[in-house]
């Protein structure tokens, strides 16, 4: 018979996006994503160690890194060539296969959340443009002013890049595993720099920037969107789970190392037991990782799986 006081497994990822390269940035852009990175992780780990939803994990660590303004999502969002913030989000139920997503809105800075209401309170996958924002006004999300995003308020194109020409990937996006055993994932992006006007990428499309599957694993990407859609990426890696009996790490370290160009992006997973994968082929991803067993920790870049 177990013991009462063995503490339930739970564990939790995270990602700040996988664009330009930590060992050329200032000790003050690391400082304010490691930061954020630590209060996204205790967001989320907050709610698994008190007994809460994998659902809710996601929507409290995402939510923290969208408000930030260190990453391109929510409130850092960088801007279409034409100047304009365009979000895309999407959050994924595990135990249901129930599935949110919106694309092209700007009238929220949380589309995270709004991507969990069009799951919850619709019956739809994927709400866009005007239809997205007007959907999330009318579940009572405050209307972000004109100059909330960093971007429309500075003469540079890219808030949060500092001038690195190679950042151009800082989606954000979480996956997780709760005490009942139920998996969920979430991914929020302003996309990739300079994207033409109604370009919609990776991230809200459920199967190639967020996936998950109670039995087999939650997966959540970043990077360049259109490498990821072009292969299915989140659902791929689920597949080859449940038809090749790979595990969700193996099916991940090969398609970052061998299926994806180098520079593509990155992902994060968790596989049915919990088990964190972290990945990419790009000089760095932000990224965090809690568990039950006291595991806490964020970093820039995963060096034993960088190419
Ligand atoms: N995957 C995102 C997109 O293509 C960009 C990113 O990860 O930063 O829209």
């Amino acid at each position: 018979m177990q013991s009462q006081n063995v503490a339930k497994p739970w564990s939790i990822a995270i990602h700040g996006g996988a664009g330009g390269d930590p060992k050329a940035w200032g000790p003050e852009k690391c400082d304010a994503r490691m930061r954020a990175l630590g209060v996204a992780l205790t967001a989320g780990r907050d709610v698994l160690a008190a007994g809460g939803t994998a659902l809710d994990a996601i929507e409290a660590a995402v939510t923290v890194l969208e408000d930030d303004g260190n990453f391109h999502a929510g409130r850092g969002a960088t801007l279409t060539s034409t100047g304009n913030v365009e979000l895309d989000a999407s959050i994924m139920d595990g135990a249901s296969a129930n599935c949110g997503a919106v694309a092209a809105m700007n009238a929220c800075g949380n589309p995270i959340r709004v991507a969990r209401r069009v799951m919850q309170q619709t019956s739809h996958v994927l709400l866009v443009g005007p239809g997205a924002d007007a959907f999330a006004q009318s579940q009572g999300f405050p209307l972000a002013p004109p100059d909330y995003f960093l971007g429309t308020r500075t003469s540079t194109r890219d808030a949060t890049s500092d001038g690195d020409p190679n950042f151009r990937f800082g989606t954000v996006g979480c996956v997780a595993r709760d005490t009942y055993g139920d998996l969920a994932s979430g991914t929020s992006t302003s996309g990739t720099n300079e994207k033409l006007p109604g370009r919609v990428g990776d991230s809200p499309i459920i199967g190639a920037g967020t996936f998950a599957a109670n039995s087999y694993g939650a997966v959540s990407t970043t990077g360049l969107g259109e490498e990821f859609m072009r292969r299915c990426v989140a659902y791929d890696l689920i597949a080859q789970v449940r038809y090749a009996g790979r595990t969700l790490d193996e099916a991940t370290s090969e398609t970052i190392r061998r299926q994806l160009p180098v520079g593509t992006g990155g992902i994060i997973a968790i596989d049915a037991v919990g088990t964190i994968t972290l990945a990419h082929n790009t000089p760095g991803m932000s990224w965090g990782a809690a568990d039950h067993q006291g595991r806490f920790e964020t970093g820039l870049r995963v060096n034993a799986l960088t190419l």
